[in-house]
């Protein structure tokens, strides 16, 4: 199902990383992804997915190769240059990275900091236009009725499709989610990915999805490209990744690598308790799943990767506390953003015709 016919938005030509100087977690990864293109990366933990997203928005230099988007080198861009691909280059995180004491109107507002100074971001000083757009944004995503709840009141699910309204009140070309349902139920993962599909379509936002789940990245998915050992295995349609690409993919044997059952279950509840608590122990457990292993639950007590919320910085637009979206005073920007945030409206944006869970 190739529902996408824009040309090139983003070009990867010979990407490599290596973060010690000697073993390389890309290795010449060359990808083009196209205008309002849904494409998802699988592979096993380590293969190097959420490092491709990185090299991406720049959050890390890649040591070779190039990134080109929307005709800019984003590998070669600095300074305002940088900060203007960023705006358009949105980003989904699996633990959110919600500002949890804020409301999910105030959230979604962070997504506009990159258009903004310093000052006015710290301030939480938006447009009424800007607080229009995040509250009709949140009703396409299902959740104008929780446009004034605290994130932290929120399930996975809710707080997954408010990370969604962050990102596209940015305006994206580009979507990245970072396994953005493997800390979610199958009904709420489903839900989120009928609204990443849906940006896709209706509003022609490219997405590029790491996804652990290869049920939902062949259901979802214009192209699935397949990560191993940092190489790039496989690149094409759903219906042309068979089991023995799986199994390679996934390094495993053929029987393994059934694309039913566990690879298609997520591993996390979806409980604010196991929000952001899957550690590294429940990321082996996955690559088990993926290949028919039980995979179980596993929740530890290990925060949000920090890089994710160096992610959050990096795309706002000056790196500031503020920018950042880390300020979680309830006094703070975004606490100021509300106070200005229009009401809701009993007749307000209605939802997108996509499923709200
Ligand atoms: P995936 O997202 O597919 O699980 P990653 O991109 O996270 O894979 O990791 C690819 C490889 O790079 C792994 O061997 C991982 O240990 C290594 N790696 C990832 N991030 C860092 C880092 N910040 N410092 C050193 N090594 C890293």
């Amino acid at each position: 199902m190739n529902r996408a016919g824009g040309d090139v938005l983003l070009e990867l030509r010979g990407l490599a990383k290596s973060y010690d100087g000697r073993a390389r977690a890309l290795d010449g990864v060359n990808l083009e992804v196209r205008r309002g293109e849904f494409v998802s990366i699988i592979g096993s933990s380590g293969a190097g997915k959420s490092t491709l997203l990185r090299c991406v928005n720049r959050l890390i230099d890649p040591t070779e190769g190039s990134v080109t988007f929307d005709g800019d080198d984003v590998t070669r861009v600095r300074g305002r240059a940088l900060r203007a691909c960023r705006r358009r280059i949105a980003m989904v995180f699996q633990h959110y990275n919600l500002v949890h004491r804020a409301t999910a109107i105030e959230n979604v507002l962070q997504g506009r900091l990159g258009y903004k100074s310093t000052v006015a971001g710290m301030f939480g000083l938006f447009s009424e236009d800007e607080k229009r757009r995040a509250f009709a944004i949140l009703g396409q995503v299902g959740l104008s009725d929780f446009a004034y709840v605290r994130t932290d009141q929120l399930s996975g699910g809710q707080k997954q499709r408010v990370g969604i309204a962050r990102a596209l009140v940015q305006d994206p070309l580009l979507m990245l989610a970072d396994e953005p349902i493997a800390s979610l139920d199958p009904k709420s993962s489903r839900t989120v990915m009928e609204h990443l599909r849906w940006a896709a379509d209706e509003l022609g936002v490219a997405c590029l999805v790491n996804l652990h789940q290869v049920d939902f990245a062949l259901e979802f998915s214009d192209r699935i490209v397949g990560l191993a050992g940092g190489k790039l295995v496989f690149d094409g349609a759903p219906d042309e990744l068979d089991a023995a690409m799986i199994a390679r993919i996934y390094g495993t044997d053929v029987e393994g690598a059934g694309v039913d059952g566990a690879a298609g279950v997520a591993d996390a509840a979806d409980s604010d308790a196991a929000n952001g608590c899957i550690g590294p122990a429940a990321k082996a457990d996955r690559a088990a799943g993926r290949t028919g292993g039980a995979g179980a639950p596993a929740t530890g007590p290990v925060a949000a990767a920090d890089d994710d919320a160096l992610s959050v910085a990096a795309s706002a637009s000056d790196g500031s506390a503020a920018a950042a979206g880390l300020a979680p005073a309830a006094d703070g920007p975004a606490a100021a953003a509300a106070a200005a945030a229009p009401a809701p409206a009993a007749d307000g944006p209605t939802a997108s015709g996509v499923v709200a869970a």
